[in-house]
């Protein structure tokens, strides 16, 4: 039978592995969301069966935690994890547990995060498994580590910034002694890799709910820890609540990491992104929305060959978001950015970057030797071209004549 969602694909799986005798239910994340309504993202399979018994069972599979008892099941298009009910042992580096032991069902779901991730559904009655009070907490909108919230962050330190996912996302309150026992923790989050913290933050950020999700941060101290030698004070930290705060437009992470970042100067800001591991595109992305910011907010002073190389660039739609929102934040109307806009609209496209009228081999044929000069009489002369004091290929070259004569 061919899968033709998701859910199908997942019941396929469990399924076949009923009829090899095991126990297979869904279980996690999909089963919080199915309980709310929402269409989850994809479902996870837990079972009795040991990994090598998936194995076998299934044509298409990809073992990527053997370790762990997690098999890749592909039905179709799609892919169902499958993991064998486990215990975890002890974590000695808060980041992977030194040694998992299969067990009960019970068991897989105490491993878990959090009581509302920690729910199982057969499939066949439509039955919730519920070992942790997941139900109870889901109906009371609260993220509760199971078990020990101490113990569970000491374990683990991504479950920290999960914690703040979820509950921005799902409009949540973190329950107050998980929370007491985050705040205690969060120093202990640089010793999970960059990439990791990365990706949990554009996760946060790039949601709807982005400025809970800052506030969150901030509330449970893990942003005093997110990126080495950045702090935010607590006005700076309000500023940046309302940077993300001030549209319901989604935000790319890149101009959300500068809303972030604005409080420091961009050479920091840079450092910044460095330490997070993000991709060069992005961090440069960053320094320049940061260098540019004071130059837009300062417009009016700009000659239009500024405004016009400010706006060829890729990156100027986010420079004007990051210009608007900020001045939301500070109080002021978005009258100076509706103006830049409107301005930069009224210049024809064909203007934004014209070919110049004078290029390197006009200068190359005058003997003008490479150089700091060449480089500077190239750009005086776009420049010239870009405020429309020249408008010919004759008058690009009188310009020439005259610069070179000096
Ligand atoms: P999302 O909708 O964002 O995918 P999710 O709850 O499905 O959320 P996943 O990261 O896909 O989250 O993980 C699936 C399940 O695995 C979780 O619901 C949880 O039960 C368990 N889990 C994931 N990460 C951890 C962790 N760090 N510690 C303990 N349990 C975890
Ligand atoms: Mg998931």
């Amino acid at each position: 039978v061919k899968a033709t969602t998701f859910r199908s694909a997942a019941e396929q799986v469990i399924g076949k592995l009923h009829q090899a005798g095991f126990s297979a239910l869904l279980a996690g994340g999909c089963v919080r969301d199915i309980l709310l309504g929402i269409e989850p993202k994809d479902y996870d399979v837990a079972t009795s069966a040991p990994p090598q018994s998936v194995v076998k069972l299934f044509r298409r599979t990809e073992q990527v935690g053997a370790r762990f008892g997690v098999v890749l099941v592909r039905v179709g298009r799609f892919q169902v994890e499958v993991a064998t009910f486990r215990t975890d042992g002890d974590y000695q580096d808060g980041r992977h547990p030194d040694s998992v032991e299969f067990g009960s069902e019970a068991e897989d779901a105490k491993r878990r995060d959090f009581t509302i991730n920690g729910m199982f559904c057969d499939i066949r009655d439509d039955r919730i498994i519920d070992h942790v009070g997941g139900r109870e907490d889901l109906e009371r909108r609260l993220i509760r580590a199971i078990g020990q919230p101490d113990r569970r962050f000491a374990e683990d330190h991504l479950r920290m910034l999960r914690a703040v996912r979820f509950a921005a996302r799902l409009e949540f309150t973190i329950e107050p002694s998980t929370m007491a026992a985050i705040q205690q923790h969060a120093g202990e989050l640089p010793s999970i890799s960059a990439e990791r913290i990365r990706e949990e933050l554009k996760t946060i950020l790039t949601d709807r709910h982005r400025s809970p999700g800052w506030r969150l941060l901030v509330e449970s101290r893990l942003s005093d820890h997110l990126i080495p030698g950045i702090l935010w004070n607590e006005n700076e930290a309000e500023s940046v609540g309302h940077r993300l705060d001030a549209t319901n437009a989604p935000l790319d992470f890149m101009t959300a990491l500068a809303a972030l970042l604005l409080p420091f100067d961009p050479v920091r800001a840079d450092a910044a992104c460095r330490s997070l591991a993000c991709s060069n595109q992005e961090r440069k992305g960053v320094r320049w929305l940061l260098e540019q910011l004071p130059r837009v907010h300062a417009w009016r002073t700009l000659e239009l060959a500024d405004i016009k190389l400010l706006s060829a660039d890729d990156r100027f739609d986010q420079l004007l978001e990051l210009m608007r929102i900020d001045l939301i934040a500070s109080g002021s109307g978005t009258e100076l950015h509706d103006d830049l806009k409107a301005c930069c609209d009224a210049i024809t496209p064909d203007q934004i970057a014209p070919p110049p009228l004078v290029t390197g081999d006009d200068l190359i044929t005058r003997n003008v030797p490479a150089g700091p000069l060449f480089a500077r009489t190239l750009d005086a002369i776009y420049r010239a071209q870009l405020n429309g004091d020249i408008a010919s290929r004759d008058d690009a070259l009188a310009m020439l004549e005259e610069l070179l004569r000096d």
